[in-house]
């Protein structure tokens, strides 16, 4: 229910993705690349027999509730891709990540690292460009042996960090059901990647379209999946698990946690697109 294509920061072409998912002998998968769509299409002409495709997105949203403000991902299943507000907040979204992008490399190079922007957006191939690809370039320099390595606190997990105009996530979930798709909560409780929101925040969303929580994630601690089971049996929320894939980009494999039946039907009962079927 979460994995990334070439179309944003995963290195497997989407029709790779569905291909790779079918071997995997996953039922179901959907494809959420970071702020787009664009991955939808080339999914679909290339799903393979019996797999069904969730056409998703991870949107970079934020919490302005405390300063500075909180980044944090909303996957969104099935909506409708030509809805005119959210196509343009993507939109948005994405030069917002390439002038961050862009401004990274400028205290890179500020300090002397050898990394190229030019270089780094045909890394990113007209994907949506995110800090994995910079985690490349450093790699290619052979200032890091690895992506975790770039993400550490010397380099893109700290020093190097920038904010990004992400999407107020209010607006956010009430736009990703404006165009008839069903928005989740990722990673909610991912604190091993920086700061969380408060479970007021997540009743404070349910109240206003949150549908489900990612429980079941790499960066979650067995204490922190039943902490967010627990929040999503007391708001009546459905509860995900996913791999949140990134090929090589990641050592996570497809398919390493799962949703539940019942957790899928409710996604595929609320969203306006049709679930694809090879
Ligand atoms: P960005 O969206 O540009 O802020 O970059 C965030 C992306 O970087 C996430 O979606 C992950 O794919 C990736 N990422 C974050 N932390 C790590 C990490 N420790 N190791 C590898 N990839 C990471
Ligand atoms: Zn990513
Ligand atoms: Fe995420
Ligand atoms: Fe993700």
């Amino acid at each position: 229910m979460h994995t990334h294509s070439t179309a944003s920061d995963g290195t497997l072409s989407p029709a790779e993705l569905v291909r790779a998912a079918s071997r995997a002998g996953l039922d179901v998968l959907a494809i959420t690349d970071h702020d787009t769509t664009a991955g939808w299409e080339p999914a679909v002409r290339a799903l393979p027999p019996g797999l069904r495709l969730i056409r998703g997105a991870e949107l970079s949203c934020r919490w302005s509730g405390t300063d500075p403000a909180v980044p944090l991902h909303l996957l969104a299943y099935l909506f409708d891709p030509d809805h005119p507000e959210l196509v343009a907040e993507l939109a948005r979204v994405r030069a917002a990540r390439e002038e961050r992008g862009e401004r990274i490399v400028a205290l890179l190079r500020a300090d002397g690292v050898d990394v190229s922007w030019p270089e780094i957006l045909v890394g990113a191939g007209g994907g949506t460009v995110g800090r994995p690809h910079i985690a490349q370039a450093l790699i290619r320099a052979g200032l890091v042996g690895s992506t975790g390595e770039a993400f550490g606190p010397d380099w893109l997990g700290e020093r190097y960090r920038l904010p990004k105009e992400d999407i107020d996530v209010f607006r956010a979930v009430r736009l990703v059901r404006a165009a008839g798709g069903v928005p989740v909560f990722a990673h909610p409780r991912a604190t091993r990647r920086g700061r969380v929101v408060p479970d007021e925040l997540i009743a404070d969303l349910a109240a206003v379209g949150l549908a489900g929580l990612e429980a079941d994630h790499e960066d979650h601690s067995p204490a922190e999946r039943a902490h967010v089971r627990a929040l999503a049996a007391e708001l009546g929320l459905l509860v995900t698990g996913s791999s949140d894939f990134h090929g090589t980009h990641k050592t996570v494999q497809l398919g390493a946690f799962t949703t539940g039946v019942e957790a899928y039907e409710r996604i595929v009962d609320a969203g306006v697109t049709e679930v694809a079927s090879g």
